[in-house]
This record gives C-alpha cells, structure tokens and sequence, in this order.
C-alpha cells in the first residue's frame, strides 16, 4: 500500500499520464486555441548559435524555449523532414522520402521541381489539413507540401511556390489572413536561407555565412515587429525552427561511382549524399562491386538498412541505398557540384536544427537540450487542441515546452525519490529498533511476575 501510494506521489510530481499520447485527451479545443505560427529556415544547422550572433532570435527566446539540438529525420533532405515536421512520421511512413524518388508500380517520378502529384504526398495528413478537418482555417506561404492537392485540399489560403517572393511579402500575406479572419487557427511560413548560401559557400565560409545569417535574424526581428504591429504578437504561439543543417564539402571528399561500376547495369534514382540505386539485372553483383567501392561510403541492400534510420518500409526506397560519410560527395562526372551539402546520416550533429518557440502556450526561458523533429506534431495538436493522427513523435520528450504541464526537472524527481527512500529506511530502522527495546524491557518484567506466582504458590498450599 505505502509503496503504491508512494508510485503514485511520483508519477503526480513527474506528470505522467498513460494516457497523455493518445491523442484525445485535448484540454483546449481549436475554437479556444490561439493560432500557431511554424517557420522553417531551411538548413539553419543548430551550431550556428554558438558560432555567430543573433540578437533577434535571442530576444525571440529569451522569453520562451529553446531546443539547442533536434534529431531530424533521414533523409536529412528538405522535403522528407519538412513533411515529417508537419506530420510527426519518419520518411518512410509519409513517403516523402528524398529529392528524388521513383515508383516502381505506377512508374512515376518525383523531384522538389516536380512535386505537384498528390500522389506523393497522400500516404499522410499534414497538420493544416487536421486543422481543416476540424473546421478552422489554414495558412500558407511556401511550406512544401501546401500548394498541393493532398487528399484533395491544399491549405486554405497559400501562395504557390515562387523562390523570388521575399519574406516580408510571404510574412506580409500570413498576417493579413491571421488578421482578417480568425478562422485561421495555424499558418505556416518556409524562407530558403540559411540553406541557400550554405550551399554555395560552404558553412565553413564564415564571411559569407555570416552576412546570410545576420539576414535571417533580421527577417526574425521583421517578424516580430510584424506580429508587435498587426497585435498578434503574446495572442499567437510563434514556433521558430528548421530542417537540417549543413555540412561542408571538398574535390579531395569525392565518391565517383563510374570508378566502381558500369553505368549500363543499373539506373540512379537519387545521387547524394545518399544515392538511390535500381540495378536493371543483377542485383547482387551490384550491390557486391558498390560495397566495395569506396571506403568513405556504405551500401546497403534496402531490407538491410539500419532499424535507427527507419528507411525500409516503403515502395519508393530502392534495392540498394549507398550512403557517403560526413562531407564526402557521391558523383559520376567527377566533379563537386556543391561547397555544403545535407542528406547525411541523422546521428550526425553537422545535420541537426535547433528550435524556438514564443507565445501563451510555452514557458519563458525554458532551455532544452534536444528532442526529436516528429515530436513537434504531437506537440502542436496539444497546442491546437487537435486529434493526432498516428504519428512517431513522443509528446512527453517535448511537454516541459508548455506552461500549463506540470513538469519537475529530473534532478529534482530523482532527490525526491532518495529523499523519500532514506526517510522510509530511517523509520523503518526506528521502528524496528523501538520493538527491540520494548522487547528486551518487558521479558523480566515477565520473568518476575512468573517468579512471585512461583513464590505465591507454596504460601497458599
Ligand atoms: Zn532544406
């Protein structure tokens, strides 16, 4: 009984409910929530913030939460993480699984240029459609995904994609329909920089970076006043995040496939740092002659890819899947195509983002030291007061993000649980030790009684 009682103080003080990630259990509905506002700077690697300085983004912080390291999903390409950002699903569950892909049923093909088949998109519901389902209103400006037909609805309001729209006119439309009708209970905002210089330059070109990252915080602070201007800003909870990192690329780092193999037996459905092979015949002489082609780069037959990199359970992922080490290049002309590339393993630091987060929903200088890109969507339907739809995220791995959780930081559970520990041992110990001595006392109390009966007994005969 004590113990039970005990077990249940704890889960009390830690806040586990069992049924906490089921997703019914919302507390708020959508009709009450404020809106959410989710931006992505793609390829804002999360050690940028130690290296350069960003006084709007500090501010944006400083008076919510900060996740200094998020585990993305692999691909760390920008499309399977912006989908799994906006469905908490690894890639092969969404089926958003590179830059590039094929289908060997319908024989269709995918690229970020050629991207508007529903098809692609319809193995998952991304959060502005469940918003949409639950009768509120989306709003979009260049987030992948939202300018398609996915189960035959695009977000309510969205711009189609266009790289030369700048990110006051992307910002400028988001507020004028979060403004104007207060149906619209998410928007959704994509800017291209970090990634965009990252490419080019190499994030070890800190000149260059620099410059590009002084813009991205001035486009935050722009945000800010923004939302200062329209009113929004401490009515709408503001999650600041992005999709991968950056790693720098080099001619002495490259992987050329032509020195291993003959393009004539096989095709290449994605090329890298994690290439797509289909060989047209002979599936493991392929395979034999890609495994031992370069030291700096792994291939795997698609039943065998790791568990941890959840890239096997899908049509779309190809027999063979050759991965390159960090900052290698897999290439068939020779040449290098970019200074800084994504794609790499997801273990990787170099391809993680950060997150950020500021509105009534969050803590105010909460600091975290990671969690995983797919707990962002349960996290957001709890903000929202949406249904989850089956996803791979952990609500709990992210819920001390939000003030109204109760959460004790585990330091303090665990000075708890000895606190409690050495106080039962204490009374024990006492306990037993009183018995002890009343014991002991009472024996020749005993042996005296019994002594004067023995004493009584001849008296009275
Ligand atoms: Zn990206």
């Amino acid at each position: 009984m004590l113990l039970r009682g005990l077990l249940s103080v704890l889960f009390a003080i830690c806040g586990f409910t069992i049924a906490e990630n089921t997703g019914n259990g919302t507390s708020q509905s959508v009709k009450d929530s404020p809106p959410l506002l989710l931006v992505s700077f793609d390829g804002f690697r999360a050690d940028y913030l130690k290296q350069y300085s960003f006084p709007n983004l500090q501010k944006f912080f400083a008076d919510g939460v900060l996740v200094d390291d998020v585990t993305n999903v692999f691909t760390t390409k920008t499309f399977p993480n912006h989908y799994s950002l906006a469905t908490g699903l690894y890639a092969e569950s969404h089926g958003i699984l590179a830059s590039h892909m094929y289908d060997p049923e319908t024989k269709k093909e995918f690229s970020v240029a050629n991207d508007t088949d529903p098809f692609w998109w319809n193995e998952a519901t991304p959060i502005w459609l469940s918003v949409q389902n639950a009768g509120f209103k989306s709003a979009a400006a260049m987030w992948p995904g939202t300018d398609i037909k996915i189960q035959n609805q695009t977000a309510t309001y969205f711009l189609k994609y266009n790289s030369h729209v700048n990110f006051e006119e992307r910002l400028g439309n988001l507020t004028k329909w979060l403004t104007e009708d207060k149906s619209v209970r998410i928007a959704i905002l994509y800017w291209e920089e970090p990634d965009r210089s990252g490419h080019m330059y190499g994030p070890e070109n800190t000149t260059r970076m620099s410059k590009a990252l002084k813009e991205v915080d001035d486009n935050i602070g722009l945000l800010m006043d923004q939302l200062n201007r329209t009113g929004l800003w401490d009515k709408i909870n503001v999650i600041v995040t992005s999709d991968h990192g950056m790693v720098q690329c080099s001619d002495k780092k490259l992987i050329d496939l032509n020195t291993c193999l003959n393009s004539s037996v096989y095709t290449v459905v994605d090329l890298t740092p994690v290439a797509a092979i289909r060989p047209l015949n002979d599936y493991s002489s392929v395979y034999n002659k890609l495994r031992k082609c370069h030291p700096n780069m792994k291939a795997y037959l698609k039943a065998e890819m790791p568990e941890r990199l959840h890239y096997k359970n899908n049509e779309r992922i190809q027999p063979i899947i050759l991965v390159a080490d960090e900052g290698w290049t897999i290439v068939l002309d020779g040449k290098l195509p970019r200074l800084g590339d994504h794609g790499y393993d997801n273990s990787l630091a170099s391809m993680h983002p950060f997150l950020a987060a500021h509105g009534p929903a969050f803590r105010k200088g909460y600091r975290q030291q990671s969690m995983n890109s797919v707990d962002l969507y349960p996290l957001m339907c709890k903000i929202l007061g949406i249904l989850e739809m089956p996803n791979n995220g952990t609500f709990n791995n992210v819920r001390c993000m939000l003030v109204n959780q109760t959460c004790t930081e585990l330091a303090v559970v665990v000075g708890i649980v000895i606190g409690v520990l050495i106080l039962l041992t204490t009374l024990t110990c006492l306990f037993r030790l009183m018995k002890v001595r009343d014991m002991s006392s009472s024996r020749p109390f005993a042996r005296l009684e019994l002594e004067e009966d023995d004493d009584d007994d001849p008296l009275l005969s």
